[in-house]
């Protein structure tokens, strides 16, 4: 199992506290629903178990920290990469090598949205880990959407996916091919950042996310007003809410920190450089692909 330290969700949401919200959002002081109690049951890996298909004792190989953290960036513990897809051949170690650092790039244009706008990001990350556990095991329907979303764009940017393998939230991407979907998906993910909850009275669906509620959703006029006079957020095109380019990040893919941990300074290197050559595709856009839907 990861440290409870390395865990993504524990680190990407981590208390950095650097921003109090703006005034004028309404942070309603009511409680989300409580989670149903999961009693006796064993710890687990929760986010995402690195690469899936690989069971449950994997440690965490991809997270991300946010910025205003000392080891602000994307993080990969390559020893655990290495010790995971050994057997694979080259090409398929390289797609799932980008689909994680992609995944990660996702929660880094979240973050700088949040940080760009003076988004208190510390009432969300205390719900965190308790609402993926609850989604990871079902006793809650799934509100999580930014990790759908950053699956989405590692489906964007790589050429292989792995849908059947992934659970809850991590399985619904699929939507998010549509740019309607993709925006409506992104103003509830900023929404719930703003109001602190994964939940929202009068916004959330009562029973949780869906990919056929995905299709259809739309995000009632007076909580789009709250987003739209945010920066960061265009409102039209193909990318309307997070853009999914490069860039989109107050880092671009290519400069945010990439923290690689292993004892062997060559393989750190190695790996730094298949990161290299992967902005150069996205760059180029060579890895686009298009799945059917
Ligand atoms: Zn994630």
């Amino acid at each position: 199992m990861a440290p409870q330290q390395t865990r993504q969700q524990r680190t990407s949401k981590s208390k950095v506290g650097l921003f109090k919200p703006k005034g004028g959002f309404d942070l309603e002081e009511e409680d989300e629903e409580p989670l149903r109690e999961e009693k006796n049951l064993p710890p687990e890996p929760l986010f995402g178990r690195g690469g899936c298909c690989s069971g449950d004792s994997q440690k965490q190989i991809f997270w991300y920290r946010p910025m205003g953290s000392t080891d602000f960036g994307i993080h990969m513990n390559a020893e655990e990469f290495e010790r995971v897809y050994r057997e694979n051949p080259p090409d398929i170690k390289k797609d799932i090598f980008r689909h994680g650092v992609s995944h990660e790039y996702f929660h880094h244009i979240v973050d700088s949205w949040c940080v760009i706008n003076e988004v208190n990001r510390d009432n969300l990350a205390k719900r965190y880990e308790k609402q993926m556990h609850a989604e990871e095991r079902k006793t809650s329907e799934i509100y999580i959407l930014e990790e759908s979303m950053g699956e989405y764009l590692a489906h964007k940017w790589t050429r292989r996916y792995w849908e059947d393998c992934r659970r809850g939230t991590y399985s619904l991407w699929r939507p998010f091919y549509s740019s309607s979907v993709w925006f409506q998906g992104s103003l509830i993910v900023a929404l719930q950042y703003l109001k602190g909850k994964y939940k929202i009275s009068g916004l959330t669906p009562p029973n949780g996310f869906s990919k056929e509620i995905l299709e259809h959703f739309e995000v009632p006029k007076k909580w789009t007003e709250k987003v739209s006079s945010c920066k960061l957020f265009p409102l039209d095109g193909n990318d309307a809410g997070f853009a999914t380019h490069h860039e989109s990040g107050v880092w671009n893919f290519d400069n945010i920190p990439f923290h690689i941990h292993h004892p062997d300074r060559e393989l750190r290197k190695w790996y730094s450089s298949w990161r290299g050559e992967f902005y150069q595709l996205v760059l180029r856009k060579e890895p686009l692909i298009r799945i059917s839907e």
